[in-house]
């Protein structure tokens, strides 16, 4: 049946954070509006996006902000191992200012860019199941797996609040 844009059955708030660089915003317009840009260009403020999913039938209305939600998607740049080793500090931060069970996402972002990989699916796998955390790989750029990051997320976040 249809319903209006503004009909839903659940509002979650999910977080993006990682370094400066690792594609957060555009992880986030890629979700929100399909677009991307290559142009890197500092968040300032508050900024969030939302878009609706469909998961077991219900609405579910996700509001990806910036800053603090029930969720989160720790980003890094596969290219980087740095911002991959920062992650840890990302979530420390993220457990010691939010609920400790907060449902996260670990990111590697930047698929695309295969020749200059530097850090293995094994490892970061490794490094969020240690960590409880759900690890996925996505490309802003090629639009591989965006969606599917975000709704991981707001299906866990579901399973965990219904
Ligand atoms: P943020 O600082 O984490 O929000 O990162 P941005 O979204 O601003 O992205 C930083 C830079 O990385 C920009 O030049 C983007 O065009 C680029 N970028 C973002 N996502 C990808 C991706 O999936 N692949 C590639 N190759 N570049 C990306």
């Amino acid at each position: 049946a249809y319903r209006a844009d503004e009909e839903y059955d659940y509002l979650f708030k999910v977080v993006l954070i990682g370094d400066a660089g690792v594609g957060k915003t555009n992880l986030l317009s890629r979700f929100a509006r399909d677009e991307f840009s290559f142009e890197t260009k500092s968040t300032i403020g508050v900024e969030f996006a939302t878009r609706t999913i469909h998961v077991d039938g219900k609405l579910i209305k996700a509001q990806i902000w910036d800053t603090a939600g029930q969720g989160a998607l720790v980003v890094f740049d596969l290219s980087r191992r740095v911002t991959f080793e920062n992650t840890a500090r990302w979530l420390q931060e993220l457990r010691s200012h939010t609920d400790p069970n907060i449902v996260v996402m670990l990111v590697g972002n930047k698929a695309d860019l295969r020749h200059i990989r530097a850090v293995s699916v094994e490892e970061a796998q490794a490094f969020a199941r240690k960590e409880k955390a759900f690890f996925t790989e996505t490309s802003a750029l090629e639009s591989i797996n965006v969606a599917d990051a975000f709704t991981g997320v707001l299906t866990q976040i579901y399973h965990v609040v219904g």
